[in-house]
C-alpha cells in the first residue's frame, strides 16, 4: 500500500502515514475514523493538503475527503448551492460561472476543497467565503451525530472560524451551503480589478483578471511546492500602529471595522530584504515574500527554520510578530504552529 503523503500536500514534503484512505461518502468517512479509533490509531482529515505542513511521518490514518456533489436550487432572489465537502474549490467557481451564477469570481484559483474553505474563511481580492456561506454541515466523529452550523455559529473571522478551535477538531465537514444573490455587485477593490469599470464588468471578466494576477504572482505548487501565504497578515492595535507609522510612514495598512490595523505581512518581509532568502531546500519566493517555497527537496525542518528566521527578522525590525497561516501536523495530531516557529 502506498502510504506516502508527498502527493497529498502542496508543499511536496515527503512524509508517510500508516494508512491513507480516500473516502467518497459520509459513511465511508465515519467508518474510516471509527476504524482508526478502534485500532487506537490517531486519525486526521485532509482535503487537498494546500494549507498543511507535515512535520514528520503521521503515525496513523489520513482520511482524504473526496465527498462530491453540487446541488443548485434557484430562488427568486438567489441561488442556493449545497456542495459536497470534497469538491475542488476552483472547479466549483468555474462551474457556477458557466451556469451564469456570479459571486465566487474573486475567490478563483484558491487551491483546496470546498469543505476546507470555511475552516480558515478563505479570502482573496476583497471577498471572503463568510459573505456567501449559509451553513456548514458536519458530523461529530465522536458521537456520529450530524449537525448544521449557520454562518453566525461558524464564528468567521480573518482566516478564522470555529473549526480551528481545539474542541471542534473532532468535527468533520461534509458539505457547505452557499447563497449567491441575484443582486450581484462586483468587488473591484484590489490590484488590477480597480482598473475595471463597475458599470460594465462581468463576473467572468473578474474571474479572468483574478486568474491572471494570481498566475503572475503566485508560485504554482506543481513547479515549486508551497502552501500559499505562509503567515497571516498581522492585525495590530491602533496605538502600536501609530508607533510603527512614526518610524515608517510608508507601511501599507488597512483599517479594520473594530479600529485595529491590518498590515501586509509580505511587505514587512520584503522590507527585511528576504525575497529569495534560502535555508536548506526552502526559500522565500522571489515575487511574493509571503510565500515560502520548497525550492529543492526541502525538509519540513528547512521550512520551519526559515519561518523562524523570517519571524525574528520582521519582529526585530518592526516589533510585529508574524503568526503562521499554515497548519502544522505532527506525529499524532496538529501541533501549535506558532510555538513550532517561535
Ligand atoms: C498556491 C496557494 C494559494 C493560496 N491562496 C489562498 C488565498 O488566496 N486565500 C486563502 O484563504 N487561502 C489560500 N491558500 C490556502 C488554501 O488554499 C486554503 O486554506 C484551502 O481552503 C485549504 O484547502 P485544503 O482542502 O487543501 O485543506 P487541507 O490543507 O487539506 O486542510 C487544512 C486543514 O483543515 C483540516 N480539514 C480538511 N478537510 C477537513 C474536513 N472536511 N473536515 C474537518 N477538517 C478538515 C485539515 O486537517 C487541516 O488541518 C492558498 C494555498 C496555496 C497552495
Amino acid at each position: 500500500m502506498n502510504t506516502s503523503l508527498k502527493s497529498f500536500n502542496t508543499f511536496g514534503i515527503q512524509a508517510n502515514a500508516k494508512r491513507i484512505t480516500v473516502v467518497e461518502s459520509v459513511n465511508e468517512l465515519a467508518g474510516a475514523w471509527a476504524d482508526a479509533i478502534s485500532n487506537k490509531q490517531p486519525a486526521m482529515i485532509l482535503g487537498e493538503g494546500s494549507n498543511v505542513l507535515f512535520l514528520s511521518d503521521f503515525d496513523g490514518t489520513v482520511i482524504v475527503n473526496r465527498i462530491k456533489g453540487i446541488e443548485v436550487t434557484e430562488q427568486d432572489d438567489a441561488w442556493l448551492l449545497h456542495i459536497g465537502a470534497g469538491e475542488n474549490w476552483h472547479q466549483l467557481v468555474e462551474k457556477t460561472l458557466q451556469r451564469g451564477i456570479p459571486g465566487l469570481e474573486n475567490l478563483a484559483l484558491i487551491p483546496g476543497c470546498a469543505g476546507s474553505a470555511p475552516i480558515q474563511n478563505i479570502g482573496a481580492y476583497g471577498v471572503e467565503i463568510k459573505q456567501v456561506c449559509q451553513y456548514v454541515d458536519c458530523i461529530d466523529l465522536n458521537s456520529g451525530q450530524a449537525l448544521r452550523l449557520d454562518s453566525e455559529q461558524c464564528q468567521f473571522g480573518y482566516r478564522e472560524s470555529i473549526f480551528k478551535r481545539a474542541d471542534y477538531k473532532h468535527y468533520a465537514i461534509v458539505a457547505v451551503g452557499l447563497r449567491l444573490t441575484k443582486a450581484w455587485q462586483p468587488v473591484l477593490t484590489y490590484g488590477s480589478l480597480t482598473q475595471l469599470d463597475p458599470k460594465t464588468v462581468s463576473a467572468q471578466k473578474i474571474f479572468d483578471c483574478v486568474c491572471e494576477m494570481r498566475r503572475s504572482k503566485l508560485p504554482d505548487p506543481k513547479v515549486n511546492g508551497n502552501a500559499g501565504s505562509f503567515f497571516k497578515n498581522p492585525v495590530i492595535a491602533t496605538e502600536q500602529a501609530q508607533a510603527l507609522f512614526a518610524h515608517y510612514s510608508n507601511v501599507p495598512h488597512y483599517l479594520q471595522p473594530d479600529g485595529q490595523v491590518k498590515l501586509a505581512a509580505g511587505w514587512l518581509i520584503d522590507q527585511c530584504q528576504l525575497k529569495g532568502y534560502r535555508m536548506g531546500g526552502a526559500a522565500v519566493h522571489r515575487q511574493q515574500a509571503l510565500v515560502i517555497i520548497n525550492e529543492d527537496n526541502a525538509s519540513s525542518e528547512d521550512i520551519v527554520a526559515l519561518a523562524h528566521y523570517i519571524r525574528q527578522q520582521v519582529g526585530n525590525k518592526f516589533n510585529v510578530w508574524l503568526e503562521p497561516e499554515v497548519r502544522f501536523i505532527g506525529t499524532n495530531q496538529e501541533v501549535n504552529a506558532l510555538e513550532a516557529i517561535a
